[in-house]
């Protein structure tokens, strides 16, 4: 048996993890830390594009005057 699984694995993170658009823009440590320096948190939400929108309304707006949940999400990531 020599039968290669079609890889559907985060090559960075290599871990078993599927690669899912939410996890190679959102969750994957190495766009977290794009974010980040973008100073941007992808917050969690149901949907690949409920996120975009929790970025693009970050993007538009200064930090400072942030919705008290994300402020919230953003003090829990340290
Ligand atoms: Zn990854």
């Amino acid at each position: 048996m020599h039968k290669q699984r079609p890889s559907y694995d985060c090559a960075i993170c290599n871990n078993g993890i599927e690669k899912t658009l939410q996890h190679l823009f959102f969750q994957c440590p190495l766009a977290l830390t794009c974010w980040n320096m973008l100073q941007v948190t992808p917050v969690d939400s149901d949907s690949f594009f409920g996120t975009i929108e929790s970025i693009k309304a970050q993007i538009s707006s200064p930090m400072r005057n942030t919705k008290p949940q994300l402020e919230e999400w953003i003090s829990s990531f340290g």
